[in-house]
């Protein structure tokens, strides 16, 4: 028998017996015993993300609390669309943990394209994109991010390692709707 006729035969088989349709089948099925994909975001689930992401900047500060920003300028003159403001001043009081602090560090996140040129060109390790992802509003100003509200530590810590989908609650602010994850209680990605 030829190497044709033997192909012929193997061809004829599969038909009969169906096998590509039970092949497509399986994976149907399969997709129906496995669990679900879909998070139950924003009132029970919510993603983490891993640490790498790059979300709304924060300004960190030394384990003393002073602020780690120098005014130096660096970010602001990294950012390729000049959406980050830095006035600097001085400061003897400790604030920060040079004499020269920021008076005003703000950025508008409109124009961020959230590539962290900013944060790779800081020495000081002072602003970071960290992983608070929820930045949608009604009101354009709520935009425009100023340094006293970037002081504010994120909800996730720059140490946890995320990846994760946390337990959440959908709460209802002044300052808006907001969706508050529980770190303590995370699982695994379902997907
Ligand atoms: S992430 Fe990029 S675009 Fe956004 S402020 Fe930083 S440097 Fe500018
Ligand atoms: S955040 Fe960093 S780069 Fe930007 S002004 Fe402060 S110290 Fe300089």
């Amino acid at each position: 028998m030829s190497g044709k006729e033997r192909l012929n035969i193997f061809e004829l088989i599969k038909k009969v017996v169906f096998t590509d349709f039970v092949k497509g089948l399986s994976i149907t099925l399969g997709y129906n015993v496995r669990g679900s994909m879909t998070l139950k975001y924003p009132d029970q689930e919510k993603w983490i993300p891993y640490k790498r992401f790059r979300g709304l900047h924060t300004l960190n500060r030394d384990e003393n609390g002073r602020e780690l920003c120098v005014a130096c300028e660096l970010c602001s003159k990294a950012c390729p669309t000049q959406c980050i403001t830095v006035i600097p001043m001085e400061d003897d009081t400790g604030r920060g943990i040079s004499d020269r602090v920021a008076k005003v560090w703000k950025v508008d996140l409109v124009r961020c394209l959230f590539c962290g040129y900013c944060e790779d060109a800081c020495p000081t390790r002072a602003v970071r994109l960290g992983r608070d992802y929820e930045l949608a509003c009604s009101d354009s100003s709520c935009n425009l991010k100023q340094r006293e509200e970037l002081l504010v530590p994120q909800s996730v810590p720059e140490s946890f390692e995320g990846g994760v989908v946390a337990a959440s609650t959908f709460e209802a602010s002044p300052a808006g709707l907001r969706v508050k994850a529980d770190l303590t209680k995370t699982k695994k990605r379902p997907w």
